[in-house]
């Protein structure tokens, strides 16, 4: 049965186009677009989606969008990846309309969301429920079915990417035909689809193992950098989350490590951090004078003083994040990861690249996800950002083939300049994927260009 929509707020919709818009909510920067046009949060991926972008409400008016298409047919979630996986200029879908938790399971802490919902809009309803998501990225704008399909991650080697918590996933497919798939009806392609880059067709909706709600105390602090790489990897087992970030010319590193407190702990916090405005003056400074940012980074921690934050899960795992940028992340085997750190930051210093953002460290579990760059190996995953206004490509491009030295595989959702030619042998699964893919997909109707070039089709 088809749900009544509010014509008006579609209708709104629409007429922005552009996901990051709609991302937004006066909680991000906004980017010029041209009318039509849809762009990445960033700005560096842009497309002009035939009849601009295409928001059904439910099931019905979703099969048959994609049933009547000849395709490419790609969703956008929030738009926060940093690749090619979102733009086409034929058929672009948001589920922006379908959001929203349509059921759950109290005893065994379940949750059945669509895949349109925002992380931001999960929090609260779900502690309602009692229940909370077992972890979270460091931003909480993207949409469920986005986060899943990249395979996206928190920080904490105590857990696994946020796919790897799926029970069942509802999904269309290339013939309009809505499947349901959990370990135990169809398998094969409930692995696959676990982490897909929209690539079996469009998830409508899932089903979430969650835990009970919860509240963390969040401590940042300042180490030198040094400490933080050796002590890094016993912090895993007690804290229940952790990561840094350093800057390559900087010999200190920002911690941030959470632990859970009992839920009748005072609260300090009832909303995600801002981030500071810092960043962005540096960032420009540092473009417009690059032999500044030796000496900023250098002092930068001189600046920061030590805080605890205790607050919902929710609002202590996302960052409000001012400062556009873009980004590369690979993920490589746990203990090649403060050797691998090392060799980039030291490229950046030798080579005077031109950046001013920190490197970001994290831990993450493994998992059995056919295509999760965790797969199998606790993962230490490395992040490199560039200034929005600054050649990303250009930094990527120098630093990107020590990740290959030390086995990386890369974050779906970010930039990489991989093929299929060298994905295939990073992934047990990789033929057992492209088989699903090709029996769900003959035609390839979820193909963009970029997924043609990764998975050699
Ligand atoms: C500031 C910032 C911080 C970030 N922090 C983290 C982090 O801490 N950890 C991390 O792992 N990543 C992080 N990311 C990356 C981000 O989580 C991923 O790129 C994620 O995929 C973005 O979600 P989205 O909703 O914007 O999806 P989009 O970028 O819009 O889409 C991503 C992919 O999902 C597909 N897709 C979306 N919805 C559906 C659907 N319903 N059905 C089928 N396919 C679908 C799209 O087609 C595309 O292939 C960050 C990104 C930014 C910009």
């Amino acid at each position: 049965m088809a749900r009544p929509v509010d014509a008006r707020r579609r209708a709104f919709l629409k007429s922005l186009v552009a996901a990051p818009v709609l991302a937004s909510c006066g909680r991000e920067p906004e980017l010029p677009t041209p009318p039509g046009e849809w762009r990445n949060w960033s700005g560096a991926q842009r497309c002009t989606p035939k009849g601009g972008l295409q928001l059904p409400a439910n099931t019905d008016e979703l099969s048959g969008i994609v049933k009547a298409a000849k395709g490419p047919v790609r969703v956008a979630g929030a738009g926060h990846s940093f690749s090619a996986v979102v733009p086409t200029d034929d058929t672009l879908l948001s589920l922006e309309l379908m959001s929203g938790i349509v059921g759950h399971d109290a005893a065994n802490l379940t949750a059945t969301i669509q895949a349109g919902t925002r992380l931001y809009l999960l929090g609260e309803p779900l502690a309602k429920l009692g229940q909370g998501l077992p972890v979270q990225p460091d931003i909480d704008l993207q949409a469920l079915g986005g986060v899943l399909s990249t395979s996206s991650h928190g920080p904490g080697a105590q857990h696994r990417c946020m796919a790897a918590y799926l029970k069942e996933i509802s999904l269309v497919t290339a013939d309009g035909a809505l499947r349901k798939v959990s370990p135990s009806a169809e398998s094969e392609v409930f692995k696959a689809a676990q982490v897909s880059l929209g690539s079996l067709g469009v998830l409508t909706e899932v089903t979430l193992q969650n835990r009970t709600a919860y509240l963390l105390e969040e401590r940042q602090g300042i180490l030198p950098l040094n400490d933080a790489l050796e002590q890094f990897a016993s912090w895993q087992k007690q804290d229940r989350h952790t990561e840094f970030f350093a800057f390559p010319r900087g010999e200190t590193a920002f911690t941030k490590r959470m632990r859970e407190v009992p839920m009748d702990t005072p609260r300090t916090i009832n909303a995600a951090q801002e981030e500071e405005a810092e960043l962005e003056y540096a960032s420009e400074v540092g473009m417009r004078a690059p032999f500044t940012i030796p000496l900023i980074q250098s002092v930068a921690g001189w600046f920061v003083p030590d805080t605890v934050r205790v607050g919902a899960s929710y609002h202590i795992f996302p960052t409000v994040r001012h400062t556009l940028f873009n980004e590369m992340e690979y993920a490589v085997p746990a203990d090649k990861g403060p050797a691998c750190f090392r060799e980039v930051a030291a490229k950046i210093r030798d080579d005077g690249l031109p950046v001013f953002f920190p490197l970001e460290y994290r831990h993450v579990g493994a998992d059995d996800l056919w295509l999760s760059p965790y797969h199998g190996r606790e993962s230490v995953t490395i992040s490199v950002h560039q200034y929005f206004k600054q050649d990303h490509i250009a930094l990527f491009k120098a630093v990107e083939p020590i990740f290959w030295k030390y086995d990386g595989r890369p974050h779906w959702g970010k930039w990489h300049s991989l093929t299929a030619k060298e994905l295939a042998g990073r992934y047990d699964h990789w033929q057992d994927f492209q088989r699903v893919r090709q029996a769900l997909d003959p035609g390839g109707k979820f193909l963009n260009p970029h997924l043609h070039q990764l998975f050699g089709v």
